[in-house]
């Protein structure tokens, strides 16, 4: 089986991912572009017994537009936030694709909250 390694920027914080993400989702919402300092965020979703966490994470817990919380973990030593928790589905957890620096990491199936999107960002899915 296939499997995916993330880190934040020091690399205590690290993930391994077994077998490929359920989906694949880029997301324009402003929480997404002040989590990542970016105008977008990607996210991958794998089920939780895919992800293998190791090192420390601080958890930032925040109300999502959907109206459950969603729990933010970075590192508490840099700061990248490596992953987080879905509450609205709590089987899953979302890893920042940015964090595998992979560029052969599947592309995103899906962009969500375009009304948030930057004028100029063009993104090739729908
Ligand atoms: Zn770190
Ligand atoms: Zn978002």
């Amino acid at each position: 089986m296939k499997e995916r390694h993330a880190h934040c920027s020091c690399g205590s914080l690290s993930l391994i991912c077994s077998g490929e993400p359920a989906s694949v989702s880029l997301c324009h919402c402003r929480e997404c572009q002040r989590r990542t300092g970016s105008t977008y965020g990607i996210a991958a979703f794998f089920q939780r017994s895919q992800v293998k966490i190791s090192g420390q994470a601080t958890a930032y817990r925040r109300e999502a537009d959907s109206g459950f919380d969603v729990a933010q973990h970075f590192c508490p030593r840099c700061g990248s936030t490596v992953y987080w928790e879905p509450l609205r589905k709590p089987e899953m957890i979302a890893v920042a694709v940015g964090a595998f620096a992979d560029p052969d990491f599947p592309a995103p199936g899906k962009q969500v909250y375009v009304q948030h999107r930057h004028s100029w960002v063009a993104v090739p899915v729908d």
